[in-house]
């Protein structure tokens, strides 16, 4: 049995920052891991992250074999490829990462801060006292024996799986579960093309709702003539698999002609605003384990690091005087609110009205440009959708039948608006949280 200040299920992006951040500010931190340490940040991921992320946290650039390609923007392509916005701007510059090097860099940085780490150790459950989360069990999958891992606080960063999460007791008031409709199902292939794709530092999606019902498909440029290449479906109704529609709607294009597949993989993406609340007596729950991602293209390495950072800090100064009670992180709750929840649960709502338009009203409202280029950059960055919709927009629609798709657009909009406003005033307290909650379903259910 060992007993620490902060326990930290899963090495990712969110664990190792906040291993990291705790670790720095003089608590005894355990990082434990289901993969052996040299596997740690080997994840299927499209590998893009902004600049401004390793900018906000303090982390240095990534170089050498860390850095695959340094970005300046993003084409985004109408179903019918006959509009493309061409997004470039000082917010949309980034990188494209080898993975697995920049996950090793994470971990030794915390390791280098002064947390250990438990690799090829499986976290199973909780262990829940007297109202509080004390640590987790686990099993050493070197010897299969169990482990009682006592801590403070212990943060479930365990990524999609959520194993800690899935297994709180309904007092600690953290969602448990998610409706499958708000996740993203993806396949991608990492592959060496022919010669290099026009425009290398530009990240490509494409809108398609016939190939990626739901979702998008991307092509990411790598080092030389490499790619990242992939697709993802909302888990709705009946969506197809996709890595048939990978191969079927995408590796069959030309430029994909005698490729070369180097790695290919599938992975689950939480796509919806943040958990209404991932903090409970002694427990954190940060990253994709908390839905910190990007509802719109599903980024969530930099959210999930912001996290990571918040919670280190917090947690370091709450154990300074007191004990971990749900009051004391809540602050938690608050600064990733404020800082990125806002935008994410607004995006949430663009995100749901995108899922409910057809090929066509893409194509219509990428034409017409009925949210300006950038705005759509505004949108991504700060999470306002603003319109552009003019009396010569209004009577082209007017013409084609589609007024109630203006009527659809503006209604998102609004929503939008109003549900930043909630988050941005998120309750200081948890005492606040009932009466905030019924208002947040009622804009979400509203029209
Ligand atoms: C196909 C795909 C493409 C993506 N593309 C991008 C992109 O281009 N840019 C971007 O920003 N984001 C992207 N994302 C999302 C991004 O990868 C995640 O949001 C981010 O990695 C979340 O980090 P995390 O630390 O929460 O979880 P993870 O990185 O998943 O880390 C979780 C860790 O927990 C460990 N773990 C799990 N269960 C247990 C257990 N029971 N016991 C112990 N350890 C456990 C795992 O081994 C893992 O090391 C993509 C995701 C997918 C699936």
């Amino acid at each position: 049995m060992v007993n620490l200040d902060l326990v930290v299920v899963g090495a990712g992006t969110a664990g190792c920052m906040a291993a990291r951040t705790a670790a720095k500010a003089g608590l005894s931190v355990c990082l434990i891991d289901y993969k052996d340490a040299k596997s740690i940040g080997d994840k299927v991921c499209g590998d893009a992250i902004g600049k401004h992320h390793f900018d906000n946290l303090g982390l240095s650039y990534p170089r050498g074999e860390e850095l695959e390609r340094i970005i300046m923007g993003i084409k985004v392509y109408s179903p019918d490829m006959e509009t493309v916005f061409k997004l470039s701007s000082e917010e949309l510059h980034g990188f494209i990462v080898n993975r697995w090097v920049f996950g090793q860099r994470l971990l030794r940085e915390a390791l280098d801060a002064g947390a250990s780490l438990l690799d090829l150790t499986q976290a199973l459950e909780p262990i829940v006292e007297g109202g509080f989360v004390r640590g987790v069990i686990a099993r050493d999958r070197r010897t299969g024996s169990r482990v009682e891992i006592r801590g403070r606080v212990t943060v479930d960063a365990s990524g999609y799986a959520a194993v800690l999460r899935r297994r709180l007791p309904p007092e600690m008031e953290i969602e448990t579960s998610i409706n499958k409709r708000d996740e993203v199902l993806c396949y991608r292939e990492i592959r060496i093309l022919k010669s290099e794709v026009d425009e290398p530092e530009f990240c490509q999606i494409y809108l398609d709702l016939e190939a990626a019902p739901g979702g998008y498909y991307w092509i990411f440029p790598k080092r030389d003539n490499c790619v990242n290449v992939g697709l993802g479906v909302a888990a709705v109704g009946g969506f197809p698999n996709p890595r048939e529609q990978l191969y079927k709607f995408v590796l069959s294009k030309r430029i994909f002609e005698d490729s070369r597949l180097i790695h290919g993989g599938g992975g689950v993406v939480p796509t919806r605003r943040p958990l209404d609340s991932f903090v409970g007596n002694g427990i954190v729950v940060i990253g994709d384990a908390a839905c910190h991602v990007n509802p719109i293209h599903g980024g969530g390495i930099g959210p999930s690091m912001m996290a990571g950072k918040i919670a280190g800090e917090v947690i370091s100064s709450v154990l300074e005087k007191s004990e971990p009670s749900v009051e004391n992180l809540w602050p938690i709750n608050v600064r990733y609110m404020k800082t990125y929840g806002a935008k994410q649960a607004s995006l949430d709502v663009f995100r749901i009205f995108l899922q409910s338009l057809t090929n066509e009203d893409i194509n219509y409202g990428m034409k017409y440009k009925l949210i300006m280029e950038e705005d759509v950059l505004k949108a991504g960055m700060e999470g306002d959708v603003r319109l552009n919709i003019t009396d010569a927009t209004r009577r082209i629609f007017i013409g084609l039948g589609r007024i109630s798709f203006l009527r659809k657009l503006y209604n998102m909009a609004r929503k939008s608006k109003a549900i930043k406003k909630m988050y941005e005033n998120y309750p200081q307290s948890p005492n606040e949280m009932q009466e905030w909650r019924i208002k947040v379903r009622e804009i979400f259910g509203s029209g």
